[in-house]
């Protein structure tokens, strides 16, 4: 039965406990015939890329586990098909005996998933902790690590939940690859702000605020809370309008571009109607 990695960013909080646990389980333990020592620094079978999204203060940090991919249709596989296999249960695995020498390894795999060990002269990578597998454990140590769920693995057929809502590292070449690790709830973007009365100096709390997608004409309504704060989590990356409407104020409207990146509009003060 093929195995796969469920990621699920929403759930990690940043800890790095599975970068750690993979440190731990391969610098320096030869687990030939599957992998040889990963050095201590420099490479990350297992890495968290961190991000910072928006300004302040409407700040997020999103964490995104990245791996290899354990492509069904690996295009390191290609480029070295006298180096590279895949296991029976889905696996992908660098033979560390015949991959000496091959640097081009390293520059084969889209996902930047495969590092040169310059010490031991072979191209290396995250293996599933296959030698752990084949003792008997049921996950490799990055997925045992991680106190929040946001990494497992096991067998595809546990996961039909999971697959019918999954998106990819990648998705541009998901078809091709049909990569065995998938993710939900990807982070996507926000808009967020404040509203404030400025010739009261208060903010405005229950004021409605929409915002209006340019381009599909998708209208989502939040109200603001008890700080005057408004989040939309999760939207397209686009060109909105966004408007701001609270009893006995004109309506403001505020043009956002999100195409490029999180967008903290600020303060958007309002105005009392003299109607
Ligand atoms: S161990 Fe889990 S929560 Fe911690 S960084 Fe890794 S995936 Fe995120
Ligand atoms: S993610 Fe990269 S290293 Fe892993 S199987 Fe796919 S192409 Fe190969």
């Amino acid at each position: 039965m093929s195995k796969m990695f469920v990621i699920d960013p929403m759930r990690c909080n940043g800890c790095y406990n599975c970068q750690i646990a993979c440190k731990d389980e391969h610098c320096d333990n030869d687990w030939s015939p599957i992998a040889l020592p990963q050095p201590d620094t420099g490479h990350f079978w297992i890495g968290v890329d961190e991000k910072v999204r928006g300004s302040v203060p409407k700040v997020k940090v999103s964490y995104i586990v990245k791996l290899c991919q354990h492509c069904e249709n690996a295009p390191c596989m290609e480029v070295c098909p006298e180096a590279v296999y895949r296991r029976d249960d889905g696996l992908v695995i660098i033979d560390p005996a015949k991959a000496k020498g091959h640097r081009e390894l390293a520059e084969a795999c889209p996902y930047g998933a495969i590092f040169y060990n310059e010490g031991l002269d072979v191209a290396q990578k995250c293996t599933g902790c296959a030698h752990l597998l084949d003792d008997g454990w049921s996950v490799p140590r990055c997925v045992d690590a991680c106190a929040h769920d946001a990494i497992r693995f096991g067998d595809e057929a546990e996961f039909a939940d999971e697959l019918a809502k999954a998106a990819y590292l990648m998705p541009d070449r998901a078809e091709k690859d049909k990569p065995r690790v998938v993710y939900l709830n990807l982070p996507r973007r926000f808009v967020a702000g404040m509203v404030r009365d400025l010739e009261a100096d208060e903010v405005v709390i229950g004021a409605t605020v929409t915002l209006e997608n340019l381009a599909t004409g998708e209208i989502l309504t939040k109200e603001t809370d008890d700080f005057g704060d408004f989040w939309f989590e999760q939207v397209d990356a686009a060109s909105y309008n966004l408007y701001v409407e609270a009893d006995g104020y004109l309506t403001r409207v505020v043009e956002v571009d999100e195409a490029e990146a999180d967008v903290n509009v600020g303060t958007l003060d309002v105005f009392e109607s003299n109607e």
